[in-house]
């Protein structure tokens, strides 16, 4: 089995959650006591938030690298960054260590295009909604056209992802005020959305609604576990 290295901490309200899929994906396919071999370091969110806000994301870069170098020094065959917004610093993370790197977006891709769905809705991050690290990526990638919320829901979205989720805190109002930012984009003509904020599945899950969601915790995790065990 390889070993699967992860940055985490981005949160670790959602690093929770890579921690146990990965685990109970290598338990499905071996079975019995089977568990994943994870070499993590976690970063402390606090200093990253912080430089993230105030466009310091070299500095960002710099302390993912010097994490993903000592991932890769703990023996992790490839590397997981728990985190959509951080892929914006994935090609500087890819260069300082010679593993690969599961990109979150091409897991996410792969799952809408084997589902033939090409026109999704994405939340997440203002960085993920409104940047091109991520959704440039799904188009040029993969062809896949991406709408993403109006500029007010693109506000509430950030903010409850910051003050809320990555905190631990699950508010009905904020489900709700989600779930009609998923409406809205299924209106518009997404076939599905993409949860593309790590901690948006804390938020808002398959059964709240009929637009089918892409959860890219889940689906990262998930494809973690396969390689691992390819
Ligand atoms: N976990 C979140 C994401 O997937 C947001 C936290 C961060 O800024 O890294 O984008």
């Amino acid at each position: 089995m390889k070993t699967i290295g992860m940055l985490g901490g981005m949160s670790w309200e959602s690093t929770m959650s890579y921690y146990k899929l990965v685990n109970e994906g290598v338990k499905a396919s071996l079975g019995g006591l089977h568990s994943a071999k994870v070499c993590m370091y976690s970063v402390d969110f606090d200093e990253i938030e912080k430089l993230q806000h105030s466009d310091r994301w070299q500095e960002t870069a710099d302390i993912l690298s010097s994490a993903a170098r000592f991932v890769e020094a703990g023996g992790a065959d490839f590397l997981v960054i728990c985190t959509n917004t951080m892929h914006k610093v994935a090609p500087e993370i890819e260069a300082a260590i010679s593993i690969p790197v599961l990109h979150i977006a091409d897991a996410t891709a792969q799952r809408l295009l084997a589902d033939r769905v090409d026109r999704v809705g994405l939340l997440g991050t203002r960085f993920t909604m409104e940047q091109d690290f991520y959704k440039g990526r799904l188009t040029e990638k993969f062809g896949i056209d991406v709408l993403v919320p109006d500029d007010r829901q693109r506000d509430m979205i950030h903010e409850v992802i910051y003050a809320e989720l990555c905190l631990g805190k699950i508010s009905e109002d904020s489900r709700r005020q989600y779930l009609e930012a998923i409406d809205a984009l299924h209106g518009r003509g997404a076939e599905a959305v993409i949860l593309g904020c790590t901690e948006i599945g804390l938020l808002v899950e398959q059964r709240h609604t009929s637009v089918p969601l892409y959860d890219t915790a889940s689906i990262h995790a998930e494809e973690a576990a396969r390689m691992a065990i390819s």
